[in-house]
């Protein structure tokens, strides 16, 4: 073990005494404790974070668990754990046998206080070496910086609006308008599980409504499955677990005795295939259709951002079944329409992209997902479908008689949207003010704001009252706000939940018999008489229509053909590449690791001919590719 060897010259070197322990070999702090004959809190267990400005080792008592959070706490931004070629190629050492000396490998240290009440602490030098030293030596060398995770940081009170401009800080720019527009907050005891706050919720059922319209028109049915799926059920589609198993969380005990291990669903086909198999009998019992809106748990280690990468989110996942293949792939038509018109309801544009084989949903025979680009130049997954073939009704029995009286397994599709989305919304229409809400999916799509003055207080609102229940009668979702705030505060606050129309109404306004409104996505300010109310729907449309045309524009300029590794990188900087590629994996995984973009699939159902040779290999090109930046 060439490791040995560095921690124990380190040692030397600073004429620091030590005890050397050798054992087998071990990868956990409880194997440790038993093959050293120690006990486990005397282990300073290092664990190696990434943050977004480097990496940094946290040395805490081997009894004492993780708490990221905690850890964020700490360091004012998000954290996540170093992958395994990481560790090893920063600490020189393999995960379970890390070493606490970051100083070693110029990492500052963090050391939580409670290990070192400890007189002589023990740490690995290796999987098979355990070293005995003193706390006072292990601080005197290491110089950590003392952090106590028994104390939990309150959350604190913010200032209101927004602390940064997209140009400066976009990250930044979209967590302000997440947590101030009152759509998310982080500020929660387990990272990626966030609270949805009211609005942000508004919008969600606004999707959930227009998506169910949709998804009834085309036969589908709404049913509610287990959270809780038997862990043999996911085994059994073999990519499918493969796929999940990282991410998947699972109860193991019930009140302290041990039960069969079961998953919290990261998705739910296994549950759902197992019930079809119940369900099915003949084709006259085809095509079943059945969609579930629930939430499911995703442990991503990777730095969560609300909305875009949550460890618990909420999604519908429609799964139906099919006699014939035929039918199955009619059935994704379906599905890409109603993404299409989802598309048009978010008014984002979006290249309807069949995604490359290393990419499509683990037991898919086929993905499609639709991809918007966003204003920092990345590309962001929206709905997507899923052809499984008959993958999941071999291996879950899905059979049925079919008209000639023979057996066969259904052939079945999948779709699914999130709240995801509310994300990809927000970074693809928001400005400086905040959210920009398409009128289709704002909870509220007028906020109606008195200006009022002293004397007039009564008639003013009563005018807007009015105001509102005619627009109610219109159908229209319009909103007083008569809180005791000034104007301008609360056209800062609705401004920032991206609400479409303000109408503002003062006394001048009311002297000549007008109303002013104003467009939130482009601040256009226009008065109309108080009689033309009706005219606030047409409006609206407009709004809604003209969203969907710029967000068209801003994608079709931002395409760019690619011809070569140049023409690539160049095209990516701000936008997606339109490129040529050979169909190996080599080449993609290349293009990915020299661009850090990836090949997101090909135009699905276009076929489009390869205008020059692989981007990557220069081999003869077999498809047209999209390739970009993605979240
Ligand atoms: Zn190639």
């Amino acid at each position: 073990m060439i490791e040995d060897k560095r921690v124990i010259e380190f040692l030397k070197k600073h004429k620091i005494k030590f005890k050397e322990i050798k054992h087998h070999p071990v990868h956990s702090c409880k194997e440790m404790a038993i093959a050293a004959k120690i006990k486990e809190s005397e282990i300073a267990k290092s664990i190696l974070f990434k943050t977004e400005s480097g990496f940094a080792l946290f040395v805490l008592p081997g009894n004492k668990s993780i708490n990221e959070r905690k850890f964020e706490d700490i360091f004012n931004e998000d954290i996540e754990l170093a992958k395994p070629d990481e560790v090893e190629k920063i600490m020189g050492c393999e995960i379970g046998g890390v070493h606490p000396f970051g100083n070693l490998a110029g990492i500052k240290v963090y050391c939580d206080k409670d290990l070192l009440k400890n007189e002589k602490i023990y740490c690995s030098s290796s999987t098979t070496t355990t070293i005995e030293i003193k706390t006072k030596d292990f601080i005197d060398i290491t110089k950590p910086e003392i952090i106590d995770m028994n104390v939990i940081k309150k959350g604190v009170k913010e200032s209101l609006g927004l602390t940064t401009t997209r140009k400066e800080n976009f990250s930044k720019w979209y967590l302000d308008v997440i947590r101030r527009g009152g759509f998310k907050d982080q500020r929660t005891p387990i990272k990626g599980f966030d609270v949805i706050m009211p609005w942000g919720y508004a919008v969600w059922e606004q999707i959930q409504n227009l998506m169910n319209e949709l998804l009834k028109q085309n036969g589908v049915q709404n049913a509610y499955f287990p959270l809780l799926i038997p862990e043999s059920f996911i085994e059994k589609e073999k990519e499918h677990f493969k796929g999940f198993k990282a991410e998947t969380v699972n109860v193991t005990e019930v009140g302290g005795e041990p039960i069969e291990k079961m998953a919290i669903r990261p998705t739910s086909e296994t549950i759902m295939y197992y019930m079809f198999s119940l369900w099915v009998r003949s084709y006259r019992d085809l095509p079943l259709k059945i969609n579930q809106w629930c939430n499911v748990v995703r442990w991503d280690t990777k730095i969560t951002k609300p909305f875009i990468r949550d460890r618990e989110f909420l999604w519908q996942e429609l799964h139906t079944a099919h006699a014939t293949r035929e039918e199955a792939l009619k059935e994704i038509d379906n599905i890409i329409k109603i993404c299409e018109k989802m598309g048009e309801y978010f008014a984002m544009a979006s290249l309807p992209l069949k995604r490359t084989e290393s990419d499509k949903f683990p037991g898919a025979e086929f993905s499609i997902a639709f991809d918007t680009l966003v204003q920092d130049g990345k590309v962001f997954q929206g709905p997507g479908g899923h052809f499984l073939a008959q993958n999941f009704s071999k291996a879950f029995n899905i059979q049925f008689t079919d008209k000639n009286g023979k057996k066969d397994y259904v052939w079945q599709t999948c779709l699914g949207t999130t709240t995801r989305q509310i994300g990809g919304i927000i970074m693809h229409h928001g400005d400086d003010k905040g959210a920009v809400l398409p009128p289709m999916l704002s909870p509220i799509q007028v906020i109606i704001i008195p200006v009022l003055f002293k004397g007039k207080e009564s008639s003013i609102l009563n005018v807007c009252k009015d105001v509102e229940s005619k627009l109610k009668e219109l159908k229209i979702r319009a909103q007083v706000d008569d809180r005791n705030y000034s104007p301008g505060f609360k056209y800062h606050e609705w401004e920032l939940r991206g609400v479409p129309l303000r109408i503002e109404i003062g006394p001048v306004d009311l002297k000549k018999n007008e109303i002013t409104i104003v467009k939130r996505y482009n601040n256009e300010e226009v008065s109309i008489k108080i009689n033309e109310i009706d005219k606030i729907p047409k409006i609206l449309d407009e709004i809604q229509k003209e969203m969907f045309e710029r967000s068209k524009k801003f994608l079709k300029e931002h395409i760019h053909d690619a011809r070569d590794m140049e023409e690539l990188k160049k095209a990516i900087k701000n936008g997606i590449a339109r490129a040529n590629w050979c169909g190996s994996k080599d080449c993609e995984d290349w293009i990915k690791a020299k661009t850090g973009a990836a090949v997101r699939g090909t135009l699905y159902g276009r076929n489009e001919k390869p205008f020059a040779p692989c981007v990557y290999c220069n081999k003869n090109a077999k498809y047209v590719v999209y390739i970009a930046k993605a979240y």
